[in-house]
């Protein structure tokens, strides 16, 4: 259950660039930053999508090696930094527990950034909707947007102690839903809200992400909305009892798909 540089002949991602934690500050109860740097950022090529993820390299507990999927929240260009916020979910898993113990000098590998959203300043409104998982994309998007815009931000959490300050347009509300004793990727919560919420008329973009059950459901209310495809980015970013391994391998199945909507 280790970071560990790639072994000689094992598949490749894109391209490895190997950073370093640079500090880690705990922002939450189930939020830790890990800064990243290191001669390896000058490799870095960043993307204008406030979405954009790495993929990490870990080595599994049977010596696989395996990756984990993270949102880079920040890129300074002038400290030569990356920041990631991680959930700590936990003693599961490889990536949670090893930014929990984040030290500075521990090696990271990563590849990409890939990326697919950023918000339209053409939209009428912004419909965030999202668990801690993707709250690194919401408070990027919710800072890129233009202080004129106008929607609101469903973020799912445990307790009250988790809801961070985040930047937001005047015009855009942040609504912390609490899970508190319920496990995440077990509500509904995110859903119902949307689902409640007042919509405002004019066209909106939706960003919805995090566990693969909570945006089956919330695809149902997007449907029933008259949500189109090209107004809609949603995808689930782990799922409930799966490790990400075999929660990328059971998007070939049906169990992974999230029914797309039509134009
Ligand atoms: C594009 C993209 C961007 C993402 N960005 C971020 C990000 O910025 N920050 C972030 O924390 N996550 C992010 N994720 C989700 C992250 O990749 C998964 O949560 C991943 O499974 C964590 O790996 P792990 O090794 O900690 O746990 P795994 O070994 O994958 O899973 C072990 C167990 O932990 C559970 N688990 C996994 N994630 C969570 C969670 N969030 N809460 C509760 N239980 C969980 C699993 O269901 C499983 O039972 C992103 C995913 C995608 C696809």
């Amino acid at each position: 259950m280790s970071l560990t540089a790639p072994a000689a002949g094992a598949r490749k991602p894109r391209t490895q660039i190997t950073l370093s934690v640079v500090r880690a500050l705990r922002l939450s109860p189930h939020l830790v930053r890990v800064v990243l740097g290191g001669a390896g950022f000058d490799e870095f090529v960043s993307n204008d999508k406030t979405d954009k993820y790495v993929k990490m390299l870990f080595t599994d507990v049977d010596g696989h090696q395996v990756t984990r999927t993270y949102t880079v929240r920040e890129v300074n260009e002038v400290d030569k930094t990356i920041s990631i916020d991680f959930v700590v979910h936990g003693d599961e898993g490889l990536a949670g527990p090893w930014a929990a113990a984040a030290k500075p000098g521990d090696m990271a590998i990563v590849s990409g950034p890939g990326g697919g959203y950023a918000p339209d300043p053409t939209a009428d409104w912004h419909l965030f909707a999202g668990d801690e998982s993707a709250l690194p994309a919401i408070a990027s998007a919710l800072d890129a947007l233009p202080s004129t815009a106008r929607g609101v931000a469903f973020i799912e959490t445990y307790t009250e102690a988790d809801a961070i300050e985040l930047r937001a347009p005047e015009g855009v509300e942040v609504r912390w839903l609490l899970r508190r004793d319920a496990h995440a990727g077990k509500t509904t919560l995110l859903a119902d809200a949307v689902a409640d919420h007042d919509w405002a008329e004019g066209r909106v973009q939706v960003f919805a992400h995090g566990e693969r059950g909570a945006m089956k459901q919330l695809r149902d209310v997007f449907k029933e909305r008259g949500v189109t495809r090209t107004q809609l980015s949603l995808s689930g970013y782990w799922a409930f009892g799966r490790t990400e391994d075999r929660f990328q391998a059971e998007k070939r199945e049906p169990v992974g798909v999230i029914e797309p909507i039509s134009d």
